[in-house]
């Protein structure tokens, strides 16, 4: 096998309660690679299509996470990538993690799979490092383990897939506004208290019990956010109402995707997430703001190949 034509998804991270912890791989969007193994030593990204992102190696993160792999293992060629991008930079879906995460899948099959799934989240952790300034792993492990996973550690990296209950949707709402992942840390408080602190992990612990007996009132009752959200929503135009409308369509509960400016929904069944997407655009609609809007399952397989 000397090339491989694949599917990166979007994922949605924090999912409320679980700030750089929880995250969600999603179906319905997502971008295309291809990946070849060449004889010259290296990284080149060869096409770039669909955003205006950097192509140099050490600028994009495919490039960065695909290095990091390179110098982990003795093999003495290279690998050429295409990129199609499908998700916008920035929109807080996981744009930079559906490229370092392919990247990094790919190469791993490519080489006869030589590193276990959890390697392959360090070494894409890299490219989140460039894009972000920040080596988070909760958009990377739900792209390569696919489904909901946890980061339990970070040291030493410890991911735990999570069960994905069928009747699971998400909808997904993108503001067209730019908000940076580095900017939107920036304003988060470095200390909490412990009473947000026990109201928080009682959340986490809730939503993974809700998660595993699909039990769809106790994931909504469970996402709830006192820490970031009270901060980060100030960033998104129209929040509040972009929420307490989901909730009155039927969403089991709704949040900042990743850091925004992103919003995303739960419902139990597509019906639900469509009717959550109607109320969504009304919200934007109304205020004169483009948005993009995403309906999709729970993705339990993560990146995979597309036979071309
Ligand atoms: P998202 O939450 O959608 O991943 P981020 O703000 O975390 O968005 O990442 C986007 C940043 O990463 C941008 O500054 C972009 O220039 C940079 N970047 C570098 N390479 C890529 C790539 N291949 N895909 C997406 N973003 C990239």
């Amino acid at each position: 096998m000397k090339s491989l034509k694949i599917f990166c998804p979007a994922t949605i991270a924090n999912i409320s309660c679980g700030f750089d912890v929880l995250g969600v791989a999603l179906d319905a969007v997502g971008d295309e690679m291809i990946i070849r193994k060449v004889k010259e030593k290296g990284i080149r990204i060869t096409k770039l299509e669909g955003q205006d992102l950097p192509m140099e190696t050490l600028k994009n993160v495919a490039g960065v996470a695909g290095l990091a792999l390179l110098a982990e293992c003795d093999y003495e060629g290279g690998f050429e990538i295409e990129i199609h991008k499908k998700i916008k930079a920035g929109s807080g879906i996981g744009s930079s993690a559906a490229s370092s995460t392919g990247a990094v899948w790919a190469m791993n099959k490519l080489l006869g799979e030589p590193f276990s799934t959890t390697e392959l989240v360090k070494f894409a952790m890299e490219g989140e490092r460039l894009a972000s300034g920040v080596a988070h792993a909760d958009n990377v492990a739900p792209a390569l383990f696919g489904g909901f996973t946890l980061v339990r550690s970070y040291e030493p990296l410890d991911i735990i897939p999570i069960n994905s209950p069928s009747k699971l949707y998400a909808t997904v709402i993108h503001p067209q506004i730019e908000v940076k992942t580095s900017d939107s840390r920036k304003i988060l408080k470095t200390k909490i208290s412990l009473k947000d602190g026990i109201k928080q992990w009682g959340n986490v612990g809730g939503l993974i019990a809700g998660l595993y007996t699909e039990d769809y009132e106790l994931i909504g009752r469970s996402l709830v956010d006192h820490i970031v959200e009270p901060i980060r929503s100030i960033l998104i135009p129209a929040f509040d109402e972009v929420k307490s409308t989901s909730l009155k369509a039927g969403a089991l509960g709704c949040g900042i995707s990743g850091s925004g400016p992103s919003i995303f929904a739960f419902s139990k069944g597509e019906g639900i997430a469509l009717k959550v997407a109607q109320a969504m655009k009304d919200v934007y609609q109304n205020i004169g703001i483009d948005y993009d809007v995403h309906v999709s399952k729970v993705n339990i397989d993560g990146i995979r190949e597309i036979k071309s």
